[in-house]
């Protein structure tokens, strides 16, 4: 009997070794000779086979535990914490996958911090296993149950949301897909970090400029204060992130914000809308310029928008695919159902910041027809329709309202109608 128990104390010490190499042969032929195994957890925090595989990114232990429906997707260790969980903080992506497959729920609670798979992902910044556990969501019995929305921004036993612990732990990546997925950017916390932080105080902490950038350009409210009436200006001073600082000073220009509430943006093409996206950020960038200015931030970035890079650019591609309005950019977007092309830059002017008028949907500046949809430009679609954008509007400039046309876009504009 004594042996006997020994004997499986060894066996149980190879299995999670085994487990943990991902040596699948041994862990089966352990099994094999003790099936009960498997219900095993290790001493300490109570990990079972599958939060060990799961952690580690054993995909094929993990497949073969949940194949063989040997164990509970959902078991759990010493601190609630399920397998799930173990993947989604450490980025083993396609763990994460195969549990969810399996049906594991994504709306577990640890005993640590109260935190769900979704804030494990945001807080360690693994931004595909975000993906991958938001669109489990957005399909699963939870939308309708819990509600998606409700989802995204739920909260840990201090009232922290995903994207307070994004901003904080400083992935610009995933606060720009809590963003995306509807993450409310002023929520405040409980008793995480200063209470009644928003995710702006805890990027001004965290010191990542990425994450600023996304949050003001989701409308983040630069004057907002936590409890102590301290604005996340104030929090970005106190942690000497300079940069950080500048940006959210309230005297400094206001950014370009991402106009999400209009009902037109959830019509954009996914790729239409990294586009415009990209472009607003970089609209963002141009003005900080100014801003930064004397910041340790004040580096030129190598962005193929600066100007060292827009000549290149053009140089590159021919001149029939010049955006007509501005005469500076590729074009890259094109307006369906008429068929006209123009820049992310010009198409973000005239669609995204018609503040006059924010609920009737935005016009082609082109022959005035009504936008139904944006999408991106194929790269070798453009040079065969790009003609249409060449047809010379007297009003373009009036219609888009875009003050930015130089002398320089203009003349080009002359040679441009000489030519047709
Ligand atoms: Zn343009
Ligand atoms: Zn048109």
């Amino acid at each position: 009997m004594g042996q006997g128990l020994s004997c499986r104390v060894k066996d149980e010490h190879w299995l999670f070794t085994a487990v943990q190499s991902g040596d699948l042969e041994t862990v089966r032929s352990v099994l094999e000779r003790d099936p009960d195994l498997i219900q095993q957890t290790t001493v300490n925090d109570r990990h079972s086979a599958l939060h060990i595989a799961a952690a580690n990114g054993r995909i094929e232990i993990v497949s073969m535990l949940l194949g063989d429906q040997l164990v509970n997707p959902d078991s759990l260790n010493r601190h609630k914490q399920t397998p799930l969980m173990l993947a989604a903080m450490h980025g083993k992506i396609s763990c994460v996958q195969k549990l969810i497959e399996a049906g594991a729920n994504i709306l577990m609670f640890d005993s640590l911090n109260g935190r769900t798979c979704l804030h494990y992902a945001a807080f360690y910044g693994h931004s595909d296993c975000l993906q991958t556990i938001l669109l489990a969501a957005r399909t699963s019995h939870i939308a309708v149950s819990w509600g998606f929305s409700r989802f995204v921004n739920i909260r840990d036993g201090k009232g922290a949301t995903p994207l307070h612990l994004a901003s904080r732990q400083q992935h610009p990546d995933c606060v720009h897909i809590l963003l995306d997925n509807g993450a409310l950017v002023c929520a405040s916390t409980g008793g995480y970090s200063f209470p009644g932080s928003t995710p702006l105080h805890l990027a001004a902490r965290g010191g990542s400029i990425d994450c600023i950038r996304e949050l003001l350009a989701w409308g983040a409210d630069r004057l907002q204060q936590d409890s102590s009436g301290r604005i996340p200006y104030m929090v970005a001073l106190k942690h000497k992130n300079e940069a950080c600082a500048a940006l959210l000073n309230p005297s400094s220009a206001e950014p370009l914000v991402w106009p999400s509430p209009l009902k037109f943006i959830s019509e954009l093409h996914q790729d239409a809308k990294a586009l415009l996206e990209r472009a607003l950020m970089e609209a963002n960038k141009e003005r900080e310029k100014t801003v930064l200015k004397g910041t340790s931030h004040w580096v030129p970035s190598p962005s193929h928008y600066d100007s060292d890079g827009i000549d290149d650019n053009i140089s590159e591609v021919s001149e029939t695919e010049v955006c007509c309005i501005c005469f500076d950019q590729v074009c890259t977007i094109e307006v369906q159902d008429c068929g006209h092309q123009m820049c992310a830059q010009c198409t973000l002017a005239l669609c995204c910041h018609n503040k006059q008028n924010p609920s009737t949907p935005p016009v082609c500046p082109f022959c005035r027809s009504k936008i139904v949809r944006l999408v991106a430009v194929e790269v070798k679609a453009a040079h065969q329709k790009a003609w249409k954008s060449r047809m010379p509007t007297n009003c373009i400039e009036e219609s888009c309202g875009l003050s930015a046309v130089s002398s320089f876009g203009k003349a080009r504009i002359d040679q441009c109608i000489d030519k047709t």
